[in-house]
């Protein structure tokens, strides 16, 4: 692995994931990837970005993986579909970046929260890296869609503390429609965070139109309330800060006309998480 060099041309932090990031992986070899893939001894990263207060309890430096395999209608990060997008990162590397924040997280109670793309697309560096986190005694979270959630043994699953599961919608046509992908993995991978009693935070994004159908919702919350370590619910409402990007890499949008949800829609939403006994903010 050695003798594979990452780009020095972008650097790994950025100030944002909405900044467009693409075919920085170009030029690995085929078996440099595979071998990544199987050892996680380097990972491909969107980017490191540091200061959120919004991907778990904190002030966290957030480590965005490239490669989902779900198509979102309304996803914001396109650019993170595709793995080799990802700048690529040995594992030694993202130990020496995450050491540098070590003391800064603790004193500002946060911690890592590895996000995406989908973080369980490259589950072996996704392990190391949370290995790495727990070393230095930082507190690590797990943004995920749960699809790939087999992925990871109980043992594993032990060195995140806290999970952040996107759930999109209850409906399996419905999820088939907005995700290209199944819900039953998701489904499957929620009720095994609840047996092993680990905790979690729904993240809900509120597209009009798409996941505000107020049935849909009450099915999605009796989950979650089901679960009995939710510990909060974050309704996200819709924006269009990532159209530019399916525009930029010319793939079709559908959602040019979709509208950030009203404050009476986040309201209602809000509302019937709250029914069920859930804090929904
Ligand atoms: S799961 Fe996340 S990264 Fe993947 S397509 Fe959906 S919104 Fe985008």
């Amino acid at each position: 692995m050695s003798q594979v060099k990452a780009s020095d041309a972008v650097p790994i932090e950025a100030p944002s994931p909405f900044e467009l990031r693409v075919n920085l992986a170009a030029g690995i070899p085929e078996n440099a990837v595979k071998e990544a893939l199987a050892t996680g001894n380097m990972g491909f990263l969107h980017s490191f970005t540091t200061g959120s207060a919004v991907d778990g309890p904190g002030v966290r430096v957030v480590a965005w993986t490239a490669g989902c395999q779900w198509r979102c209608l309304y996803c914001h990060n396109p650019d993170t579909w595709n793995m080799m997008n990802g700048i690529p990162v040995t594992i030694e590397h993202a130990k020496e970046r995450l050491a540098m924040y070590q003391h800064g997280l603790k004193a500002m109670s946060g911690g890592l929260t590895l996000s995406g793309g989908e973080p369980l697309m490259q589950d072996r560096f996704a392990v190391k890296l949370f290995s790495v986190a727990k070393e230095l005694d930082i507190h690590t979270a797990l943004d995920t869609n749960g699809y790939l959630g087999e992925r990871l043994t109980d043992e594993e699953l032990e060195k995140v503390d806290l999970v952040l599961l996107d759930l999109k919608t209850f409906d399996p046509e419905r999820h088939l429609h907005l995700t290209g992908k199944e819900v039953g993995p998701t489904h499957a991978f929620a009720r095994r965070l609840g047996q092993r009693k680990k905790k979690i935070w729904v993240r809900y994004v509120l597209v009009p139109g798409l996941t505000d159908d107020e049935k849909d919702i009450e099915k999605t919350a009796q989950l979650a309330a089901e679960l009995g370590t939710v510990e909060r619910v974050d309704v996200l409402p819709f924006h269009q800060m990532g159209r530019y990007k399916w525009e930029k890499l010319g793939i079709p949008y559908t959602l040019d006309n979709t509208q950030t949800p009203s404050a009476e829609l986040v309201e209602r939403t809000c509302a019937q998480f709250k029914a069920v006994g859930l804090k929904a903010v």
